[in-house]
């Protein structure tokens, strides 16, 4: 078993920012991510515990990867804290 396969999701967070309201993330990952009714905006479902982030791991992780502005954040409980650049989001898919 590699390091990638114990890791767990601490906290997903959205670049406000730098989010243009694809909705790319909450179709990988609808638990997670919503859409807000009437605003061009994506926002972290409120109810979010651990159990749900362990659940969505992979949909997590292919939101970041298919996400075009890379304003998703993941930061792991092994100290990583990745975006949709991190190469290592590939690796983490297949583990
Ligand atoms: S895929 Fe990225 S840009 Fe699109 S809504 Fe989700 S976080 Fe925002």
């Amino acid at each position: 078993m590699t390091a990638s396969r114990l890791a767990r999701i601490l906290r997903v967070s959205i670049d406000q920012d730098v989010c243009c309201a694809h909705y790319l993330c909450q179709g990988e990952a609808p638990e997670i991510f919503h859409a807000v009714n009437g605003q061009w905006a994506v926002r972290l479902h409120d109810d979010i515990d651990d159990q749900a982030l362990q659940r969505n791991f992979r949909p997590v992780i292919r939101a970041a990867r298919c996400c075009p502005v890379s304003a998703i954040r993941i930061e792991l409980d092994d100290g990583r804290r990745l975006d949709g650049d991190s190469l290592e989001l590939g690796l983490l898919l297949n583990t």
